[in-house]
């Protein structure tokens, strides 16, 4: 299928081939009734083909125009999406949406690993209402995004996912599975919007309480935040939880860190 096709490594063109981690992946979501799946980076559309079985209907992002021929060729037997050309990273991507009825929206997305961050970022901050993100990362980004409180990748990022969604590895996926193979071996998360916000006064207070306190990794709260917050605001907040000052960032849940912001504002 991909005799003619020249790879862009630029573009992370590296496709799946292996048909149990596509199914794995289409089935990891818990579709209900009235969805609307979107597929970021379809590529050759291995993926959507089964997302396609699945789904009441699919909207692909895909940037390459060149894979428009394969890409029909392959969805053919389908007439349940469409296909947006374009960067999906600059896309206004809500009002795309505004056409569409749907009840639940999930999204699916194995791009590359550059702009995974940058991704994640856009589903978050803009607020693009998905119930269900599941997402292919580098193996090693998995590990950190879906650690658990207490563990040495538990860090930043996690504690400000973790505010948002409840987030499990799905699969651990080997570089052989795709073509051309990669570098990096990969795994797949699935990120679950909570139903319940904790209040929160300031989203921007918190993620700048959360960034100061894994300053240094190694450092306790105390040391992480002594030069610019009330310690003994701080201190109060820890102990009702059974922390301490000498606790360190990697050590404290999100729902603590959320309090502590709230905390230090009022
Ligand atoms: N989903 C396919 C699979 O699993 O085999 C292809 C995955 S491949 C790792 C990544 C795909 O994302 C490529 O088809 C690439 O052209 C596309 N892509 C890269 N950057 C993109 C962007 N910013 N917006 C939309 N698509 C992008």
């Amino acid at each position: 299928m991909y005799k003619n096709f020249d790879f862009k490594k630029s573009l992370g063109q590296n496709f799946l081939i292996d048909d149990n981690v596509t199914e794995v992946i289409a089935n990891s979501i818990d579709y209900k009734d009235d969805n609307l799946v979107i597929e970021i980076g379809p590529g050759s559309g291995v993926l959507s083909k089964k997302l396609l079985k699945r789904a009441d209907r699919v909207i692909l992002y895909e940037i390459d125009t060149r894979l428009n021929k394969i890409l029909e060729k392959e969805l053919s037997s389908f007439d349940n999406y469409e296909i947006i050309w374009d960067d999906f990273l600059y896309r206004d991507v809500k009002n795309d949406l505004v056409k569409y009825k749907y009840t639940n929206l999930y999204i699916v997305a194995n791009l590359p690993y550059y702009i995974t961050t940058p991704i994640i970022s856009k589903l978050v901050l803009e607020k693009i209402p998905a119930s269900e993100i599941v997402i292919m990362i580098q193996k090693e980004v998995a590990n950190r995004l879906s650690a658990n409180v207490g563990s040495k990748e538990y860090g930043q990022i996690t504690v400000l996912l973790d505010y948002y969604f409840d987030i499990e590895k799905v699969i651990d996926v080997d570089r052989k599975c795709f073509y051309p193979i990669p570098n990096v071996d990969s795994a797949v998360i699935k990120m679950t919007r909570k139903e319940k916000l904790e209040k929160l006064t300031s989203f921007e207070h918190f993620d700048k309480l959360v960034k100061d306190s894994f300053r240094f990794k190694r450092k306790t709260i105390k040391n992480n935040l002594i030069d610019r917050y009330d310690l003994s605001i701080i201190q109060n907040v820890l102990e009702k939880y059974g922390f301490s000052l000498n606790s360190r960032g990697e050590d404290i849940p999100y729902y603590v860190f959320v309090d502590l912001s709230n905390e230090l504002l009022k």
